[in-house]
């Protein structure tokens, strides 16, 4: 029999967890990483801290490229997947080449969820999602004393703290997406203002954004229903979504996510997602949900390998750790304290 080929898109902790599990079960194949970052493996949640200057760029780094060669998987980082050609079963690359796979796991993640409301000034907002978000963070954050962070969610709480730590003055626009997955209500919002404003954080309370300016290379105005207000830097937070847009045209079925069943199998022979990407089949809801957080992540990417080799594991989530946000299933292993 000739050598299978597997190849999983993504360098997260899916696509890791996955590759790891397909060389420990399948020591013979070949296992072939293709990550459109062109840096190495990276903790998000330490992202904050880099930006404050609490850590030096190489600290969110690890696994060493060491690692992957010791394991013999080949590990391409800053190739981008455009499409995939499920017939003659290539992986395409934005540069053309074509890289064939018996089997297939997608681990594309999440990208910064920005609400439709907000698309409109999306040039003008920072997100963080990678190491090239946060160096852009600090680049423009020598230039200015003010931050404006609107929406919320998790990692807005984290940078908060940075920002504090560096001395910025922060204002805060929470929304009714602020904690994206989970809903945000009159007591929540009660509770994390005072927070907040404990932590000096000025809060601004409003019902709708009207506008939004840009009035110099480093400042921009926003007018609120409740006030005007100028910042250096404008921050949108407002959780992750699948980043799944490059495989609409694959033909893989698509809703928010890349659509699998409770194997994590989609509807191709041998191709599995798993990870922020994925939208998980639940038989007990009859319904879809989406992953959120690191440890769902590598949990699934470790499922979805074992299925590709021929294990039949279910995906176990209890129905009532499943939120509904938005009008979609979410279930995350990712809460922290601020
Ligand atoms: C700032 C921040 C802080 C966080 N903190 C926490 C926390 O404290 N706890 C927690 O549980 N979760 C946290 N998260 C969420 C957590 O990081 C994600 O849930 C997790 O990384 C998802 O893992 P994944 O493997 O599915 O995808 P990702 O980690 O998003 O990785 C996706 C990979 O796919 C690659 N990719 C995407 N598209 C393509 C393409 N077309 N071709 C090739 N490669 C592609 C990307 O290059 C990347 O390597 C945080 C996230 C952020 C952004």
């Amino acid at each position: 029999m000739s050598v299978q080929r597997f190849v999983v898109i993504g360098n997260g902790p899916a696509a890791n967890r996955a590759a790891d599990s397909l060389r420990e079960k399948a020591p013979e194949s070949k296992i072939t990483i293709l990550s459109k970052d062109p840096f190495r493996s990276y903790r998000p949640h330490l992202l904050p801290d880099f930006i404050a200057g609490a850590l030096k760029e190489e600290d969110l780094y690890f696994r060493p490229h060491a690692y992957y060669k010791e394991r013999d998987i080949i590990l391409r980082l800053g190739q981008s997947v455009v499409n995939i050609d499920f017939s003659k079963r290539n992986a395409i690359l934005e540069h053309k080449e074509l890289v064939p796979f018996d089997g297939l796991i997608v681990a594309t993640g999440g990208k910064p969820r920005i609400p439709e409301q907000f698309r409109l000034f999306e040039e003008l907002m920072l997100t963080l999602k990678t190491p090239t978000d946060a160096k852009l963070w600090i680049e423009k954050l020598a230039s200015t004393e003010a931050v404006l962070i609107v929406g919320g969610d998790l990692t807005s709480l984290s940078l908060t703290k940075a920002l504090l730590k560096l001395g910025k003055h922060v204002r805060f626009i929470l929304n009714e997406d602020a904690f994206w997955p989970r809903p945000l209500n009159d007591e929540v919002y009660r509770a994390v203002t005072e927070r907040l404003e404990q932590r000096g954080v000025e809060v601004i309370h409003c019902r709708r954004i009207k506008r939004m300016t840009r009035l110099q290379e480093n400042l921009l105005e926003m007018e609120t229903d409740s006030q005007t207000i100028e910042a250096g830097v404008l921050g949108a937070f407002f959780g992750l979504v699948p980043d799944v847009r490059f495989l609409v045209k694959t033909g893989l079925d698509i809703d928010h996510g890349v659509l699998v069943n409770e194997f994590l199998k989609t509807r191709f022979t041998d191709v599995y997602a798993a990870g922020d990407c994925a939208q998980v089949y639940h038989p007990g809801l009859r319904d879809y949900w989406v992953s959120i957080g690191y440890e769902n992540a590598a949990a699934l990417g470790r499922i979805a390998a074992l299925n590709l080799l021929g294990s039949r594991l279910e995906v176990r989530v209890e129905p009532e750790s499943i939120l509904e946000v938005g009008g979609v299933k979410v279930n995350t292993s990712w809460w922290t304290e601020f």
